[in-house]
């Protein structure tokens, strides 16, 4: 067992089978070995019972031999010996006893004194026959062992009786001799099985009559240790005279004593058995064949089966959850298997899309939470920039206003040389300038703006292109404007010029910085939808991948130090966003770089109020700091 544990279910099977075939080949051996013993004891019963009755028929018969020859040797013929007499009488005894192949009678000087067979006037010799002289010596009747009758010449065996006077004289001897060859015709007649023997031997063995093969055997010694017919058991199991192994079932007949032997050759218990055998054996190898073959559908349907299961299990450790198929199972434990697998894969799945979720909104509240952290402290450090900035602003402003004065002053002062008057004209511009970005300055951290009112965009764009027409012209720039729309948006006008103002001078800026002598600038208006749309589109270098993220954050500048604060688009996107308008950016077909802002189509008839709350503030996690400042013409 510990070995098959790591085979397949179908190799475990057929291994198993084919042990249980062992105890049945050995069990189905062992019941032939018992049938084939207990018909070898069956031919050995059969033996002994056909012996017995055979033994029993001879004693009979031999038993009236004896009546027959002592009335014979009473018969007057014989009593005085008269040949012919006795010469007819016995031929017509002859004719009805076939078992007897002679009836002699002679004096006591061995002289035949009759005979049933026609015979010349030969004598029995006493020497060569001592049963004779036995008989007469006697006065008894005797045997003779195997001979060849003197007168038939041929094999028998002679029964003598003793012949006596009406006085009681012994006068001659009667001989019967037997007829050994029709007695084994008689043997063969018994129904016995093929290869059956049925043999007469004397008292020492030697072979008298055989129902098979007796011409061979007839004189020979059946057994080499002669045994007494006495003491020759009742069956023996012995190899005959022709090497054939038989059963024996034996019989003494008492006239002799002879010994009737039946044999029935051992090797037919084998035959008999073999159908059985072979039965058996068929029967077994069905029985496992199918055994086998039933097994091996059950099996294979089972791991078929349990195949199944394990894809389905494998390809979800793989990471897949889509349901797995419902087949149909070979048995019920492994139906209520696979119920419970495709129950388990469905609850793993809902737990791992509940996991995903919970995750997917965990990283979302983290992102949210990191975003409003960034803009908390940018907004912090935002106002404290701009109480900083009002605070400088308002300081620097109260010295600067002295100074214009003071220089107002001395631009009326006749007495100064015009060489003087021109430095004081030239300090007065620098003065000028920095009192005007200090007012921007204060504009920015007090995020003032005027009232809305219904904006014409194509009026904006006019302003615009009126204030920096001159400059762009001075730089080499082509401005040209577009308008597609008539719609008016609601905003606060200076706002809306200061965005757009914004889009034009950083257009400018970026086609000053690529060290060009020409550039063209497209400013135009049109409608999306519900929406009015402001393009400023240039054909300057455009904005780099890396720099596009921080475009509307404060202070994002590229420009050198003194030529920009990094403030325009993030204002303008507080602007935009504070009329519920969007902004943004795109690159052109140029190479160059579009900036764009949108604000809802208003209804001329409808007044309505700017979304509260918005200016200053972020509506979007991802929205820079909302920032206001008024823009002045950058000159
Ligand atoms: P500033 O103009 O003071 O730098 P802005 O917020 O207006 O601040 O602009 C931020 C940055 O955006 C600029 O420094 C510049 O790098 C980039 N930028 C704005 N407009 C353009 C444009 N039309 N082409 C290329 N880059 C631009």
């Amino acid at each position: 067992m510990h070995i098959l544990k790591d085979q397949p279910i179908r190799r475990q099977v057929v291994a198993i089978t084919c042990a249980l075939l062992v105890p049945f080949i050995v069990a189905a051996a062992w019941s032939a070995d018992r049938s084939r013993i207990e018909h070898a004891d069956e031919l050995r019963e059969q033996a002994a019972s056909v012996a017995a009755t055979a033994g029993a028929y001879l004693n009979t018969y031999l038993s009236g031999l004896d009546s027959m020859a002592s009335a014979l040797a009473r018969h007057p013929a014989v009593m005085t010996l008269d040949k012919p007499q006795c010469d007819l009488l016995f031929e017509a005894v002859l004719r009805d006893q076939p078992l007897i192949l002679n009836i002699v009678v002679s004096d006591v000087t061995g002289a035949v004194k009759g005979s049933g067979v026609p015979s010349d006037n030969s004598r029995v010799s006493s020497n060569a026959m001592p049963y004779f002289s036995d008989t007469i010596r006697t006065g008894k009747p005797q045997v003779s062992d195997l001979m060849t009758g003197r007168i038939s010449n041929r094999p028998t065996i002679v029964l003598s009786y003793p012949v006596r006077s009406a006085q009681g004289a012994l006068v001659g001897v009667l001989g019967l001799g037997l007829n050994l060859p029709r007695l084994q015709t008689l043997f063969s007649d018994i129904p016995l099985p093929e290869g059956s023997v049925v043999t007469l031997a004397d008292r020492n063995s030697r072979v008298l009559a055989r129902s098979r093969d007796a011409e061979r055997f007839i004189g020979k010694l059946s057994d080499p240790h002669p045994t007494a017919p006495r003491d020759v058991p009742r069956t023996q199991i012995r190899t005959a005279l022709d090497n054939v192994e038989r059963s024996y079932g034996n019989a003494v007949v008492d006239r002799g004593p002879w010994l009737l032997s039946v044999g029935i050759p051992t090797s037919l218990a084998t035959m008999r058995v073999a159908p059985l055998v072979r039965r058996n054996l068929a029967i077994v190898l069905i029985t496992m064949a199918a055994i086998l073959l039933l097994s091996l559908g059950l099996s294979t349907s089972m791991s078929r089966g349990i195949d199944t299961l394990r894809a389905a299990v494998q390809r979800i450790a793989d990471g897949d959850l889509s349901p797995p198929q419902r087949n149909s199972a070979p048995n019920r434990e492994l139906t209520r298997l696979q119920d419970a697998f495709i129950t388990m894969a469905a609850n793993l799945r809902e737990t791992h899309l509940a996991l995903d979720h919970q995750v997917e909104q965990e990283r979302k509240m983290r992102e949210t939470l990191q975003s409003l952290q960034r803009q908390v402290v940018r907004q912090e450090r935002l106002a404290a920039v701009g109480v900083l900035v009002s605070g400088v602003a308002h300081e620097l402003n109260n010295p600067l206003q002295a100074i214009l004065g003071t220089l107002e002053l001395l631009e009326r002062d006749r007495n100064i040389a015009p060489a003087v008057l021109e430095e004081i004209a030239f300090v007065k511009t620098q003065s000028g300038r920095a009192r005007e970005i200090i007012r921007n300055l204060s504009r920015f951290s007090s995020q003032q703006s005027g009232p809305p009112t219904l904006v014409d965009l194509r009026e904006v764009m006019t302003e615009v292109v009126q204030l920096r027409r001159r400059d762009l012209d001075a730089s080499g720039i082509g401005l040209t404007v577009e308008v597609q729309t008539e719609r008016k948006v609601w905003a606060n006008f200076t706002e809306v010029e200061q965005v757009t103002l914004n889009f034009v001078i950083n257009a400018q800026q970026s086609i000053e910085a690529a060290e060009r002598s020409r550039g063209r600038i497209l400013m135009r208006v049109f409608d999306v939808g519900k929406r009015v749309r402001l393009e400023v589109q240039d054909d300057g270098p455009g904005v780099t991948p890396e720099d596009e993220p921080k475009l509307f954050q404060p202070f994002f500048t590229t420009k050198p130090v003194g030529k920009g604060t990094g403030l325009g688009l993030s204002v303008s996107y507080g602007i935009i966003e504070s009329y519920g308008g969007t902004i943004g950016h795109h690159p052109n077909e140029w190479g160059g770089a579009t900036f764009f802002f949108e604000l809802p189509v208003t209804d001329p008839s409808v007044r309505p109020s700017p979304p509260a709350g918005n200016k200053g503030t972020s509506k979007s996690d991802d929205r820079p700091p909302l920032l206001h400042r008024s823009v002045s013409p950058r000159v």
